[in-house]
């Protein structure tokens, strides 16, 4: 995504036939608001002067959506849209509901680029918005864990929730994560999904059915799944230790491949178990294998390009479990931390040589003694 299209200020276009609130006065303020609005999408989220910040978390999410759309005029002169006002209605004595597109070329064809729909709030002398997505779901039903809140329309999985919400728990005492609340929604599908948070449309979703929405702010936590409560893969393991990795430790240190490995080991990955995968990982590499360029090809033994399963992911799980023995889970915080994967890998040798000694000339011998430890167990 490009945050950096704000080169100059965007105007939105009010066509004649918007009708505009009687009051002239506020007419213009709301607008002009609006405009300031999309102009601060460039900005930290908490940092929007024009975002309503009783609802940041929420709005948040739907800013996602937002940020990088206010300048349609890509350098291969394949999309060029702007911002056209759709709808202003009064909400009630305070509140208005404001709905503008995006439209004009995408890709090298004329139409709606994204459509999206706010509430817009009068605050002192100027307006705020933020999401309907708390509003389009009040009515939903809760299932309050203490640490997650499930909400939902029809039933819940409660034996999926509570394997759930338990991991969830385990995760965040090994990692000393910070308290914070995570809300978790199940819509039917992506368009669903997008619409309560006020997309009404994002070209970019064309015919995806169940996609997922995050954000995190104020020590809160929302997923709003594009899938309903039925779905098996939904409360995935593997994702709940990326989710709670996410905002416990530092994004900008962790080492990707590592990641994917402790969430191979603690939670599996489509819906294979970790003992599965190792057996399959066994299997596919066969006898007499080069261990250091085995992590450095990473080869996919899944079953498809989609369902993919990486050979050094398999290698980092085993690692991950080895240190955390030897040194506790601090020592595999320290693996995670090694920083973002490098070509040579020199960042992610230099960690395991000080966590656990561990070094490109040991590390054949120490993968092929795991791996018939792990084969016993
Ligand atoms: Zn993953």
């Amino acid at each position: 995504m490009i945050f950096t299209c704000y080169s100059q200020v965007e105007k939105i276009n009010v066509p004649k036939y918007v009708r505009l609130p009687a009051d002239s006065v506020q007419a213009k303020s709301l607008i002009s608001s609006l405009e300031s609005f999309l102009q601060e999408t460039t900005k930290p989220n908490k940092e929007n002067a024009f975002i309503w910040k009783e609802q940041l978390t929420e709005t948040s999410a739907l800013l996602t959506e937002l940020k990088g759309m206010g300048n349609g005029n890509t350098p291969d002169q394949k999309s060029s849209y702007s911002c056209f006002l759709d709808n202003i209605v009064l909400m009630d004595s305070t509140d208005y509901i404001v709905q503008f597109s995006y439209m004009g070329q995408y890709q090298g064809s004329t139409g709606i680029r994204a459509s999206f729909k706010l509430l817009a709030k009068k605050i002192d002398d100027h307006y705020s918005f933020y999401s309907p997505f708390q509003r389009n779901t009040q009515t939903w039903k809760v299932k309050k864990t203490g640490k997650i809140d499930f909400y939902y329309r029809t039933s819940l999985n409660t034996s999926l929730i509570n394997e759930y919400v338990k991991k969830a728990n385990e995760f965040d005492k090994k990692l000393h994560a910070p308290e914070y609340i995570t809300k978790i929604y199940f819509c039917d599908n992506t368009q669903e999904a997008l619409e309560l948070l006020g997309v009404t449309y994002k070209a970019d979703y064309n015919g995806l059915a169940h996609e997922s929405f995050a954000a995190f702010e104020n020590n809160q936590s929302l997923l709003i799944f594009g899938s309903n409560p039925s779905d098996p893969e939904l409360l995935d393991i593997h994702d709940c230790w990326h989710m709670r990795l996410r905002y416990a430790v530092p994004r900008a240190n962790i080492n990707r491949f590592v990641d994917e490995g402790c969430a191979y080991l603690y939670g599996g990955s489509w819906g294979y178990s970790w003992p599965y995968i190792f057996n399959k990982f066994k299997l596919y590499m066969g006898s007499g294998t080069d261990w250091l360029t085995a992590y450095a090809e990473n080869k996919n033994f899944g079953e498809s390009a989609e369902k993919h399963l990486y050979a050094a992911y398999v290698i980092n799980a085993l690692l991950a479990q080895k240190i955390e023995k030897d040194k506790g889970f601090a020592g595999v915080i320290e693996f995670l931390n090694s920083g973002k994967k490098q070509k040579d890998d020199e960042n992610y040798f230099k960690a395991l040589n000080k966590i656990d000694e561990i070094n490109r000339s040991n590390f054949n011998a120490t993968i092929e003694k795991l791996i018939v430890d792990e084969s016993v167990k």
